[in-house]
Formats: structure tokens, sequence, C-alpha cells
């Protein structure tokens, strides 16, 4: 049976029209969702993920403010606009866009962000509310694989998935949220150390793949039914076309279909889930601030 592809597009276009709706209630009772968003430098991909954050908010209705700081500006000077963000109770959810330059200590950064305003849910405190089931916010990326495994039409209850990454950004948190009582995965957490990685990965009912490395995930590591989710993003040359180059995920994408229950593709899968799910934690921000 062909494989179902699972539209990150299409997911993430419904997740937007509800949370219009939502967002038009919100506001005829009173409340105003707000996300601010810094940016320091003119990485051009950083710009890109900004305006689309921003467009996302114009859609939903979240109201959006930006600070752009120039990329020799101090650790001073962005806590500064953090805190000044922190006091605003106009303002719900904050993001600092990553990567800052190099004079700049992130984790410092990311620490002065209040824990209810966090939205990208990178505060030590909101990640360890997920470890002990006690969730405020789920990290953007990890909750916008979840979501694509329920809308997609599957259960992760009582089933075997098997996590390839363990970054903080994705791996780490999906192997938290998935074995939490809700959600009742077993999870087989694997990385570069993993030993015989291609047999967990056969025994696997659901697969993540988040590590980086183009198409390392081939059809033969892969049982008949499984579903995959392909959270990487890796661009690769490919002469003879416009751009020279293509992106593609860290699965062996036409491989691993054949024998696939589900799919998500690369570009349109996973990419557009992230960006839905801020918006659901600004929201989340909000009520909590209002304390609805
Ligand atoms: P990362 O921080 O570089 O971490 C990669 C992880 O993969 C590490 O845990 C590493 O293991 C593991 N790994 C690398 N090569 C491996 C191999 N050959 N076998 C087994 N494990 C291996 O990566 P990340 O930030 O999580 O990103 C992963 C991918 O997801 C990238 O393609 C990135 O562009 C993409 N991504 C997409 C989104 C999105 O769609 N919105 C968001 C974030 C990331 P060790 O820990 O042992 O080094």
């Amino acid at each position: 049976m062909a494989a179902k592809i699972i539209s990150g597009n299409e997911v993430s276009q419904q997740l937007k029209d509800e949370m219009k709706e939502e967002v038009a209630q919100m506001k005829a009772k009173g409340m105003a969702p707000c996300l601010a968003v810094i940016l320091v430098g003119e990485d051009p991909a950083s710009k890109v993920y900004v305006s689309n954050k921003k467009k996302a908010c114009e859609y939903i209705g979240i109201r959006s403010l930006e600070t752009v700081l120039p990329k020799d500006a101090t650790t001073e000077q962005l806590l500064d606009v953090i805190d000044g963000y922190n006091k605003d109770k106009s303002v719900h959810g904050i993001l600092c866009q990553l990567p800052l330059p190099k004079h700049i200590p992130e984790t410092k950064i990311l620490r002065a962000i209040l824990p209810e305003k966090d939205v990208d849910c990178f505060h030590p405190f909101n990640v360890g509310l997920i470890s002990i089931g006690e969730v405020r916010f789920l990290p953007c990326t990890p909750a916008g694989v979840i979501e694509l495994i329920k809308r997609g039409g599957f259960e992760t209850g009582g089933k075997d998935v098997a996590i390839l990454g363990r970054s903080n950004i994705v791996g780490r948190p999906l192997s938290n949220m998935l074995d939490q009582r809700n959600m009742n995965a077993t999870v087989i957490m694997c990385h570069t150390k993993t030993k015989n990685l291609k047999e967990k990965c056969l025994s696997a009912d659901i697969i993540i793949a988040a590590i980086g490395v183009p198409e390392f995930l081939k059809g033969d590591m892969v049982k008949e039914g499984v579903v995959v989710i392909d959270v990487g993003i890796n661009r690769v040359d490919a002469p003879g076309t416009e751009r020279g180059w293509k992106l593609v995920g860290d699965v062996e994408y036409d491989a691993v279909k054949e024998r696939a229950a589900a799919i998500t593709p690369v570009p349109g899968g996973v990419g557009p889930m992230t960006i839905a799910m801020l918006m659901k934690n600004t929201l989340t921000a909000a009520y909590e601030q209002y304390g609805k």
C-alpha cells in the first residue's frame, strides 16, 4: 500500500486557521496576544525566519513587535531589550532569534527571558517542567513532530519510537515528551555512539530522524508499516538545477516511502510546523498572563 504523505504545509495551515478563530474569540474577551521578536545582526536566514514569524502573527491576528540590534551589539544591550519586554505587560511571548553573534553568550540570553514569556521553550525551568510531566510550553519543532503524528492519524501509545539525534532542540525534548503518561511511547534514543543502530531502527514502529545527515535513514533500515518523521533539513548540491542545490531530509525518502505506512516530506514536512507551534505557545502564554 502506498505510504500516506503527512503534509506539514497542510497541517500547519489547519492549525493557523484554528488559531485565527481562537484569537478572534480571545479578542472578544479582551485579550490581545502579543509576540516580541529580537534579531541581532543581518544573518539572511535569520531575517527570513523572523519575517515568516511576523507573517504568521499577522495571519492569525497576534500583535507582533520586533527589535533589530546591530551585529556588534553588546550582551548588555540585548539584556536591556529583553528586560524591557519582560516588564511590558502587553507582551506575552519573547523570542530571541538564534544563532546569536559569537561574542554574545546564548545561554545567558535565553535564561534572561522570563519563563512565562519563553515561547521557544528553551529556559531550563520550562524544560524541567516537561521532564516532570507538568507542561507549560512545548518546544516548537518537537511539538510540531508530535502534532504531525497525531493529525496524521497515528497513536504513540504502546509504540516503540526510535529517535535519531539527541540535541537539546529536537531529540532530547522529544524523548522527554514521548515517554510521558499522555504519550506512552517506549523511546529508543540513538546518537553517534549507539551500537547496532540499524537493528534499533528496524524494530521501531515510529522513527524520528533529527541528525542533520542527508538521507541517512535508508530503505533497508526500516520495517514495513513504519511511520517516519523527517526533521532533517540539509542543503545538498544539485548540479543542473537552476539554484545548483536542493533541500533533502535525513531520510532517503523514495526508498523509505516504499515500506512506510506514512512519511513526512522535506521540504513541506516538519519545517512549516515549527512556526505554527510558536504561535500556539504565544496563545498559551497570553492565556496564562491574562489569568485565563
Ligand atoms: P545537532 O544539534 O547537530 O545534533 C545532531 C544529533 O544527531 C546529535 O545528537 C548527534 O549525536 C546525532 N548524530 C549525528 N550524526 C549521527 C549519525 N551518523 N548517527 C547517529 N546519530 C548521529 O542537530 P539538530 O539541531 O538537532 O538538527 C538536526 C537536523 O534537524 C538538522 O538537519 C537541522 O537542520 C534540522 N532541524 C530542523 C528544524 C525544523 O524543521 N524546524 C528545527 C531544528 C533542526 P551525538 O550527540 O552523539 O553527537
